[in-house]
């Protein structure tokens, strides 16, 4: 199950993302998902809860924006929704479309806190 690896790579980036922004917590992480990526939406938030649990990150949401293949016309320049795998143009019925969107797998956005004052100090990075 690869979603695990993704899982992983989300969590890295966001203590990446907490390093470079002291005094700042995490509260949810968003990330794009193109339907072709071929990445269960269910078995990533399921791998997700469970390597946070127990960390400092226990309370952190996911956000999982999936993405429908999109191509573009390489004739009229129409760009139009894939279903059915049918990727004609529905404009001129021209074969000729390149894709453009679909495939993505990147971190979308990441809601972050900060500590008020009184948190400060309280909370352990460890
Ligand atoms: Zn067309």
């Amino acid at each position: 199950m690869h979603e695990m690896g993704i899982a992983n790579s989300v969590l890295q980036a966001v203590r990446t993302e907490m390093g470079l922004h002291p005094g700042t917590y995490p509260c949810k992480v968003g990330v794009r998902i193109g339907e072709m990526a071929a990445v269960d939406p269910e078995a990533l938030r399921f791998c997700f809860e469970a390597i946070i649990l127990g960390t400092d990150l226990e309370s952190l949401a996911l956000g999982i924006e999936v993405c429908l293949r999109r191509h573009r016309c390489q004739l009229c320049g129409r760009e139009f929704i894939v279903r059915d795998y049918d990727s004609r143009c529905p404009q001129c019925a021209s074969l000729e479309t390149t894709c453009i969107s679909g495939d993505e797998l990147e971190l979308a956005y990441l809601e972050v806190e900060e500590y008020g004052p009184s948190a400060v100090g309280t909370k352990s990075t460890q």
